[in-house]
C-alpha cells in the first residue's frame, strides 16, 4: 500500500488511511516496512474532546473521526456518561480513549478535598461501568488545578492532562479557525476541543488532511508524561500502570482454569460490528461482549472478511492474516473480559467494492450472536 498511497496523497481519505496505518498497533503483516511509516515522521499529536458524551454530537463526532482514520481522547463528564452509557461505549468501540473530566464540571479549587474526591471517583466508576475501562487520565474543568487536586488525582492513579493549543471551539471559533488551531500543533502536543459543537465535528476531515500533510499522526496521551505518543501498544489505551484492573493476574477467576485459556465451550458472546466505508477503504469497529457467566482470559475472535477487503492497520487487537479467514487476538491489556463486559477493537481496510461485514464470528471457537 505504501507505493500507491504516495501517489494519491491529495485524497484526504487515503491520507488518513496512511495515518492510521502508521499508527497500527499490532498489524501482523503490514507492520514490516510500511509501519515505519514515513507518514508519522513529523510525530504525534493528542486530539482531545471534552464535556461529552452528548446525544446531539457524540455519534457524529465518532463517525467523523473513524471515517478520517483518527483516534482521540474523550474527557467525559461523569454524570453525562451515566445518562448516556451507550455513547460512552460507542467511544471505546470506535477506538477512542476515554478519560475523566469530573462528575459535574465544577470549579474544583472552590471545593473541599472530600468533594473533589467524590467528583473524580464517581466519574471513574461511571466510565468503568459504561465502558469496562478505567480512565488513567484526568483533565480538571477549566484547566483549574492546584496541589490538593493533583494529590487526589495521584491517589486515584490519574495523570493530569491540560493542553498546549486551545481550539476556542467553546468560544464560538469557526470550523476553519479550529482547523487552523490544530495546524499549530507540534510533536507531542495536545489540543483542547469539545464534544458539543457542529463546528468541531465539521473540522475533523480538514484536521486529518492537515496532519497528514505534515506527516503527523493522531496519537494517544501517555499516562507517564501527559504527552501525545504513538498508539503502539507499549502504552495501551486504558492501562493499568499501577493496578491493572483487567489484566489476568488480578482478574483471573479463582478456578483452576489456565490464565490464557478459556473454559472449553464456556463462552457465549455477542459481537457488534460497524462499518464506515468510503470509495476505496473502510473502518470496522467491533465490540465483543462476554455474555457468559465466566470471565474470558485470552481471546481470539475469528471471522471471514468479504472478498476484496484487506486490513491495513488495526487497534486493540492483532489481526492475522489480513484478508480471508482472519483471527483477531487480544492485546496485552485487554485479554480479560469479565461477564457482561465488552472490549472494543477495530481495523482499517482497503476494499474493492464489497464493504459488507462478516456473516459470523467465533470467540475462542464459540459462535457469537451478532448485535
Ligand atoms: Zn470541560
Amino acid at each position: 500500500m505504501l507505493p500507491t498511497h504516495l501517489s494519491r496523497r491529495t485524497v484526504a481519505a487515503l491520507a488518513s488511511l496512511a495515518t492510521a496505518a502508521a499508527a497500527a498497533v499490532t498489524l501482523t503483516v503490514a507492520a514490516t516496512p510500511s509501519s515505519a511509516a514515513a507518514d508519522c515522521s513529523g510525530g504525534y499529536v493528542g486530539l482531545t474532546y471534552d464535556d461529552g458524551p452528548n446525544a446531539g454530537t457524540t455519534t457524529a463526532l465518532l463517525n467523523a473521526l473513524t471515517s478520517a482514520g483518527l483516534r482521540a481522547t474523550f474527557f467525559n463528564i461523569g454524570q453525562r456518561v451515566q445518562q448516556n452509557a451507550a455513547l460512552g461505549r460507542a467511544q471505546v468501540t470506535a477506538g477512542m480513549w476515554v478519560a475523566n473530566h469530573s462528575w459535574t464540571h465544577p470549579h474544583l479549587p472552590q471545593m473541599t478535598s472530600q468533594q473533589i474526591t467524590s467528583e473524580l471517583t464517581q466519574t471513574q466508576q461511571a466510565i468503568q461501568q459504561a465502558t469496562g475501562q478505567t480512565p488513567r487520565l484526568f483533565r480538571p474543568p477549566y484547566g483549574e488545578t492546584n496541589a490538593t487536586i493533583r494529590s487526589i488525582e495521584a491517589q486515584l492513579g490519574l495523570t493530569e492532562v491540560l493542553w498546549d493549543v486551545d481550539s476556542q471551539d467553546w468560544n464560538g471559533a469557526s470550523t476553519s479557525a479550529i482547523v487552523q488551531a490544530a495546524g499549530r500543533l507540534q510533536n507531542g502536543q495536545v489540543i483542547l476541543m469539545h464534544d458539543g459543537y457542529q463546528t468541531t465535528v465539521q473540522a475533523v476531515p480538514q484536521i486529518a488532511s492537515n496532519l497528514a500533510s505534515r506527516n503527523m499522526c493522531a496519537g494517544m496521551i501517555s499516562t507517564a508524561t501527559g504527552r501525545a505518543v504513538a498508539p503502539d501498544g507499549s502504552t495501551p489505551t486504558t492501562p493499568p500502570t499501577s493496578r491493572p484492573p483487567t489484566t489476568p493476574p488480578t482478574s483471573a477467576p479463582p478456578t483452576s482454569a489456565p490464565p490464557t485459556t478459556p473454559p472449553p465451550g464456556g463462552g457465549a458472546c455477542r459481537v457488534g460490528y460497524t462499518v464506515n466505508a468510503w470509495n476505496t477503504g473502510l473502518t470496522a469497529s467491533i465490540s465483543i461482549t462476554n455474555t457468559s457467566t465466566a470471565a474470558v482470559n485470552g481471546w481470539t475472535l475469528a471471522f471471514t472478511l468479504p472478498s476484496g477487503q484487506t486490513i491495513t492497520s488495526g487497534w486493540n487487537a492483532a489481526y492475522s492474516p489480513t484478508s480471508g479467514q482472519v483471527s483477531a487476538r487480544n492485546a496485552s491489556y485487554n485479554g480479560s473480559i469479565a461477564p457482561n463486559a465488552s472490549v472494543g477493537v477495530g481495523f482499517q481496510a482497503t476494499h474493492t467494492g464489497d464493504t459488507g461485514r462478516p456473516t459470523s464470528f467465533t470467540l475462542n471457537g464459540t459462535s457469537c450472536t451478532i448485535a
